[in-house]
């Protein structure tokens, strides 16, 4: 074998110099490759471990290196920090996630498949048709009355439809400006606690009116803006006394 003799602490011209010369036999067997190319000389030269990439990239080597150039990546998602970002509340952005996606068992989605079913499609606010994405985020009036009153905390001018909301937030959403941040949190706390009414209607027949639902979602932003530590500002000011914190 070509690596006798040699230790973890030996350097690569170490092994070089055990060769004599010439690649080693088994190496010119197993990995035709060698015969067209020379044995490197290296005279008192350190090893570094660098990283090439697919497209002939090199790099120091770190395992962030050698992952993002191995890892399968997809197109840029303009939203992405709409839902994920540091302050979210991560079962709401879980929850905001599965919305962008319209991946909800939204009563438009069960229709052609629960045909049978005992269950009542339709929507457990407003009783006036099957709920769907579009209309509980926030077409149906309970959840519009819930948003706009959500909305009223806010300092950022937004729609009334989620897909709206999206739109204006994502081009800055990447921003760690304390209005977008409050912004966020607000938003996907409302789509959050909309959603939960909606299943608690329908499968725990209880009820909470439009104050005690935004009261709820209030509560719940508040207390997770108590726990991020904001620069003072004007701004900051701001939030914090129409936020009492
Ligand atoms: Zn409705």
């Amino acid at each position: 074998m070509a690596n006798v003799g040699l230790s973890l602490n030996d350097s690569v011209q170490d092994m070089l110099m055990l060769f004599n010369g010439e690649w080693p036999q088994e190496w010119l067997s197993k990995y035709p490759l060698f015969h067209n190319i020379n044995l490197p000389m290296i005279h008192n030269g350190t090893d570094q471990i660098h990283w090439r990439t697919n497209e002939g990239v090199l790099f120091t080597y770190s395992t962030t290196c050698v992952w993002d150039s191995i890892r399968p990546t997809g197109n840029n998602i303009s939203w992405f920090s709409v839902v994920w970002f540091s302050q979210c509340i991560p079962r709401h952005a879980f929850l905001l996630w599965l919305v962008m996606g319209e991946r909800l068992k939204t009563h438009d989605k069960m229709k052609p498949w629960e045909t049978h079913s005992s269950m009542s499609l339709i929507c457990p606010f407003c009783k006036n048709c099957p709920d769907s994405h579009d209309h509980l985020f926030f077409d149906c009036p309970f959840a519009a009355g819930v948003w706009a009153r959500c909305r009223s905390f806010l300092d950022v001018p937004l729609g009334s439809h989620w897909k709206d909301v999206v739109r204006v937030i994502s081009p800055v959403a990447s921003r760690n400006c304390v209005n977008l941040v409050v912004t966020k949190v607000m938003f996907a706390a409302t789509i959050y606690f909309v959603w939960q009414e909606r299943n608690n209607r329908i499968f725990k027949k209880s009820h909470r009116t439009e104050v005690k639902l935004f009261e709820d979602i209030y509560a719940t932003v508040r207390l997770k803006l108590l726990s991020i530590t904001f620069k003072n500002s004007p701004k900051v000011d701001r939030v914090k006394n129409r936020w009492r914190l």
